[in-house]
């Protein structure tokens, strides 16, 4: 099927990392304001099927180490092909690509952050054109009900600009249409398997209120994809019996979870950060992330560049949430899930926001309470962490009647003892060492006591602070 591809294509370079240093090209991603993928039913009389066009600097002219801005459009056609389906098949550009060996395509719609590594390029991978041929083929034989498919790569950036409008008014409009059911009107969710080649242990429930991290699946999707490929990547999950209804806990939930974890993830609280939140992959489109001295969350988005008041950067905390964990108090959220009412439901929802990008607060000013809304600080009102607990005082944050004597009780997430959750936690002692893999500690108190050197014919002198 893809002899003419210099490189080889299968699922097993399905996962691949291409690092900076090793790739030829980068295409869209952080460097790059507008890049997008978008796939549009069209009338069949208007696609000619199998053609591949390139509009803008093909790869072979593109200079080596640089990023370049680029659109990805799909038009399909068939009989039985509905608009429904349009972001479903749009999610298979991330899986089908990432087929071919030495090209990582991550992140998806107006996100898409891809390279090509040099080894790829030097066996010959130099144009568009060989990424089209792979992807019209995957689509062909995995989708047959796509009659006719063309595809489209723009690199031009000011040819790019249409369509990356035409994209974002898409994507609003899909978002849109899933807003209003409540998962308490559906009898099953649906369950998305397609990340796990990065993270093995990671699957997305997609609910009507809980929207897929990567923002990119709703409900409706879900359910179109299940539809026209039962045994695919995408698939209904029953609800069962709900055993939680604050915290979004299904029976049915669990069960596959635990099937598709491999045993790793034993029960999933669908609206809370806490206890056994929703995992995450890598694809998130932004993080919840708890401050323990706000007793309170901030929200971050991909895009934003500078560091959050908590002093880390997006990227960091990606790092410590992503792969499939449940990391307690980080996960990984979607734009349209903060739009939902069950938005973190059990902890508070945005009661318990404290602080997000500016931009983030603009977005979503229509879906955060009127009555919070001022009160969540930005990196525009605060820096640090001590001026955002002044910030949340003087404007009666909601979250400030949580706290209570900071001397005497440190505050407790999800009114719980603190949790500690780790990757690894290695300890060492008597000769061996012993590594807690996943570790998750919880303590009634923490008392954190500086460590000074020993003095000279003394032992260790520890200050006394908590
Ligand atoms: S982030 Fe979730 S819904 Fe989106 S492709 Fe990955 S597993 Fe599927």
């Amino acid at each position: 099927m893809f002899e003419q591809i210099p490189v080889e294509v299968g699922l097993v370079h399905e996962g691949e990392r291409v690092r900076k240093n090793d790739m030829q090209v980068e295409l869209g991603g952080p460097a790059e304001a507008e890049k997008c993928e978008l796939v549009r039913v069209r009338k069949a009389e208007t696609i000619t099927d199998g053609e591949i066009a390139i509009i803008g600097p093909d790869i072979s002219t593109m200079e080596e180490g640089k990023h370049y801005p680029l659109g990805i459009l799909v038009e399909i056609a068939g009989p039985k092909v509905e608009p429904d389906l349009e972001g479903v098949i749009e999610r298979r550009i991330h899986e089908y690509s990432n087929y071919i060996e030495g090209f990582m395509h991550l992140n998806q719609r107006y996100d898409i952050w891809i390279r090509l590594s040099k080894k790829s390029y030097k066996k010959g991978l130099n144009s568009f054109r060989f990424i089209g041929k792979v992807m019209l083929e995957l689509f062909r034989n995995e989708l047959p009900i796509l009659e006719k498919v063309q595809i489209t790569f723009i690199t031009d950036p000011e040819k790019l600009k249409p369509l990356y409008r035409e994209a974002l008014e898409q994507y609003e409009a899909r978002d849109a249409r899933a807003r209003g059911l409540l998962d308490g009107d559906v009898d099953v969710f649906y369950g998305c398997a397609l990340c796990q080649s990065f993270a093995p242990t990671h699957i997305c429930v997609i609910t009507p209120q809980r929207y897929a991290n990567c923002g990119a699946i709703s409900w409706f999707d879900g359910r179109a994809a299940a539809g026209i490929d039962p045994k695919g990547p995408i698939y209904t999950i029953e609800k069962g019996e709900c055993l939680d209804p604050e915290k979004g806990e299904y029976t049915g939930v669990n069960e596959s979870a635990k099937k598709r974890s491999m045993g790793e993830i034993s029960r999933v609280f669908l609206y809370s950060a806490f206890g056994y939140p929703h995992t995450s992959c890598g694809c998130f489109e932004g993080i919840a992330f708890y401050i323990p001295e706000a007793d309170g969350f901030g929200i971050v988005l991909r895009g934003f560049r500078d560091l959050t008041v908590n002093g880390l950067a997006f990227s960091t905390m990606a790092d410590s949430t992503a792969g499939g964990r449940q990391v307690d108090g980080f996960h990984g959220i979607s734009i349209e899930y903060m739009r939902s009412s069950l938005f973190m439901h059990a902890d508070g929802g945005y009661n318990r926001v404290v602080w997000m990008p500016a931009e983030t607060k603009e977005r979503l000013r229509d879906f955060i309470p009127a009555s919070v809304c001022p009160a969540i600080a930005t990196e525009k009102d605060v820096k640090t962490i001590p001026e955002l607990k002044h910030f949340l005082t003087t404007h009666n944050h909601p979250v400030v009647q949580r706290w209570t004597s900071e001397e005497e009780t440190p505050p407790k997430p999800g009114n719980s003892p603190p949790v500690f959750s780790a990757g690894d936690i290695p300890i060492t002692t008597g000769g061996f060492r012993i590594i807690l893999k996943n570790a998750r500690i919880t303590a009634e108190k923490v008392i954190i006591l500086p460590v000074k050197a020993p003095e000279p014919g003394g032992g260790e002198h520890r200050g006394k602070k908590k």
